[in-house]
């Protein structure tokens, strides 16, 4: 087989030299004649010969070095500055380069995917002497090549941030929505330089991104026109928060019981832990509904401390913070609240709540009652009111709750508030009907958490079926319900409608970009956190 098949035309293979540590293969130039790199204009005036000494790609991993004779031209254009050039290998050999390209490419695939040393020394085992040093300036060099080409025509792209040390210094990095690829990443997460990005490249029509105010403000500096699409997931991810965080502040963790409900009986150790806490918190009545949830987590956190005997192991358990559960072990009652005085619409109508709270009317009824009587509280706040009220009866009452606990054990319904939070958020057609049996009970006791499970359906079904209609009527709608969380949110969608409108109606999520996030996540641990933003930029935008 002739190698020569393996090098340019113009260069025949004189000899090979098959030594202990190496190859050597010599060349010769037999090019006739050659062009100035400057001028362009062709020379057949050859100056001299002079020797170029790369190394090429390995034979049967042996390294290969190469000595090629080549030739010195003089230029013949009378106006050009350079005289005298030297022989180009266009496609094999750049310019002042010792290595290949081929060569160079196999280098810089490898230091992409790996560090600068650890590259340096696997290398050094192949029998290739390159020094970390020298392989950064390799993958600097692909940068100042490559970079540019492929950005004129962008049109749809994303952007979010990242971090650089987590939650010290953030970076922004932009993806091309059409080939899933990064085409850029900066610095900063700064207005400014997303705005100086943007000016670059005035091809952009549409950009994904999450609600940061900080791209969103250097868009509209930029070029107001440029559609902008919220992600989908992040205002989804808040909505479901809100519900977690509406049942986390009032029911107790890890698991929760609805007073008059109705449950098949369980012998179960769990369901016994469950009557205990009834018990300690129905001595407790006195107490809101949220102080009974939180009494009933401190009981659960010394049952937990005395089992486990460890405050790290307990806290571990539950998952909360060693703090907490070394203050709440301490405690033999419940913390007393500090609150805030609230002037009390009550006040007028209390003699006659008390009096139907003896007679046993219900809460949504005596709500009805107090409006006809010119009262201005919403429903919830009755409730709690009577809630409070009934609580506070003497005997009869306490009587009564202690009979309804004796007979209880089939009246116990027991989720966790995780399970409670899915319940909510999960399809209706998705669920069991036992689990549906306790939304229903659910929603008797709280009113108010049934009206977040029929926003929370409704806004699904709007996002997935892209119903951009009636999200603004939506947003109308729940922006002054009473539940805070619910309220914030719309108005924080309010604020960004125009891109979450855009989320419902184009195909685009920031998902590309969030991955990319995590790609870059790993480059950098793979870089040991050493290296300068100038080398992550190249391996995140060229591996
Ligand atoms: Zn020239």
């Amino acid at each position: 087989m002739n190698l020569n098949v393996f090098f340019p035309e113009n260069l025949m293979i004189q000899s090979i030299e098959n030594n202990e540590h190496i190859i050597l293969i010599c060349l010769k130039s037999e090019s006739k004649f050659n062009h100035c790199p400057l001028c362009g204009m062709k020379s057949h005036q050859v100056h001299s010969t002079y020797l170029r000494k790369p190394l090429d790609a390995s034979i049967l991993n042996k390294p290969v070095q190469l000595r090629i004779q080549a030739k010195k031209f003089f230029c013949l254009n009378p106006n050009c500055k350079r005289q005298i050039f030297t022989e180009r290998f266009t496609g094999f050999l750049n310019a002042y380069r010792r290595l290949t390209i081929r060569l160079e490419e196999v280098f810089l695939q490898l230091s992409l995917s790996m560090s600068a040393e650890a590259l340096s020394r696997f290398l050094f085992k192949l029998g290739y002497k390159r020094s970390g040093d020298a392989l950064l300036d390799l993958l600097r060099r692909i940068d100042s090549t490559e970079k540019d080409i492929k950005n004129q025509s962008l049109t749809h792209i994303g952007v979010d941030d990242f971090s650089f040390r987590r939650g010290v210094d953030f970076g922004t990095v932009i993806c091309d929505l059409e080939t899933h690829r990064p085409v850029e990443i900066l610095a900063s997460r700064s207005t400014q330089a997303f705005k100086e990005w943007l000016e670059k490249h005035p091809s952009v029509e549409l950009v994904t991104r999450d609600r940061a105010t900080t791209y969103t403000k250097a868009i509209h500096l930029t070029n107001p026109n440029i559609i902008q699409v919220a992600d989908k997931w992040h205002f989804l991810k808040n909505l479901l928060t809100v519900v977690k965080e509406t049942i986390s502040s009032r029911f107790p963790k890890g698991w929760f019981i609805m007073p008059e409900s109705s449950i098949t009986k369980k012998t179960d150790p769990a369901t016994d832990i469950t009557i205990t806490n009834v018990n300690s918190i129905s001595s407790h009545e006195s107490l809101s509904e949220k102080e009974q949830a939180k009494w009933a987590l401190i009981l659960e956190i010394q049952k937990v401390y005395q089992q486990v005997g460890s405050i790290r192991q307990t806290a571990r358990q539950l998952k909360l913070s060693r703090t907490t559960v070394a203050k709440y072990i301490q405690l033999s009652e419940p913390p007393k609240q500090i609150r805030k005085p609230r002037v009390n619409q009550f006040v007028p109508y209390l003699n006659q709540i008390t009096q139907w709270c003896q007679e046993g009317k219900t809460a949504r009824w005596i709500h009805e009652q107090l409006i006809h009587q010119g009262f201005k509280g919403g429903a919830s706040s009755t409730r709690r009111k009577v809630q409070e009220i009934k609580a506070n009866l003497p005997v009869k009452t306490s009587e009564k709750a202690t009979e309804k606990i004796s007979k209880k054990s089939s009246k116990l319904l027991k989720a966790t508030k995780f399970q409670l939070t899915s319940f909510i958020w999960r399809k209706p057609t998705s669920l069991t009907q036992p689990e549906l049996n306790l939304l229903n009970e659910l929603f008797q006791a709280h009113a108010d958490l049934s009206e977040l499970y029929t926003a929370i359906q409704v806004f699904r079904d709007l996002v997935t079926m892209g119903q951009v209609f009636k999200l603004s009527q939506w947003l109308e709608r729940y922006a002054t319900h009473e539940i805070k969380l619910l309220r914030e949110f719309c108005l924080r969608m309010k604020r960004d409608e125009q891109s979450i409108s855009n989320a419902l109606v184009y195909p685009y999520t920031n998902a590309i970009c969030e991955g990319n996030v995590n790609r870059i996540k790993m480059i950098k641990r793979q870089m040991y956190g050493r290296a300068s933003f100038e080398l992550l930029r190249i391996k995140v935008l060229y591996s």
